[in-house]
């Protein structure tokens, strides 16, 4: 069953690929699916994100749809960035600047003040009938500086219980271990209750 992946993230869409094939499921892009339907996130959590871009994709498709928000939240800004955490350098900043207004907000803040984690909401629209939200989370807490090449975002800056920052794992072990793949593993009974 082909599902599409609300996002124009092509590293996103990859890693939903790899999360969903093992369910029989075919994760397509929205370019491929031919839609773009204009999408206002306004929403107050990263639930009603999801939620509000799977409905406008569904809307626009008739199709399966599955949507995530996602975005890191620090203990010490009172979860912020949070549901921002794309816009937290303003809507044209680079993951670099988000990264070096994070560390600036951090400055002089102790290791055990540092506490982050990811979360990952994901809604699925399978189809008129069936809906179903999940959260995932990953704990970690904000390095003093980046450290690794892989990943995207907030990963060069987010440090795990080994000592490594999520930018030092591979794809694969980051697909083993992230806020989205936490969520997708809740997804899992569903999936599988309605492969193909
Ligand atoms: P969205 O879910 O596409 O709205 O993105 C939220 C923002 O959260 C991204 O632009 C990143 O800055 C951040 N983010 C979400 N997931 C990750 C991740 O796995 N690693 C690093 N940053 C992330």
């Amino acid at each position: 069953m082909k599902v599409i992946i609300a996002t124009k993230n092509e590293g996103k869409v990859r890693e939903f690929r790899k999360l969903l094939t093992p369910y029989g499921f075919e994760a397509v892009s929205m370019a491929e699916a031919g839609v773009d339907p204009e999408i206002i996130e306004d929403g107050e959590t990263f639930e009603e994100n999801a939620h509000i871009k799977a409905k406008a994709v569904r809307a626009a498709s008739g199709m399966p749809v599955i949507a995530d928000d996602s975005g890191l939240e620090v203990e010490f800004l009172g979860g912020a960035p949070g549901i921002y955490s794309a816009r937290y350098a303003g809507e044209n900043a680079t993951d670099k600047e988000r990264i070096e207004k994070l560390l600036e907000e951090m400055q002089g803040v102790d290791t055990p003040l540092r506490n982050a984690r990811f979360v990952c909401a994901i809604y699925f629209i399978l189809d008129d009938k069936r809906e179903y939200c999940v959260t995932g989370t990953l704990d970690g807490y904000i390095g003093d500086e980046p450290v690794g090449e892989g990943g995207f975002g907030y990963d060069p800056i987010f440090m795990l219980e080994d000592g490594r920052s999520m930018a030092e794992l591979d794809e694969e072990e980051k697909n083993e271990i992230s806020h989205r793949a936490n969520a997708m593993k809740k997804l899992a009974e569903t999936l599988k209750n309605n492969r193909e």
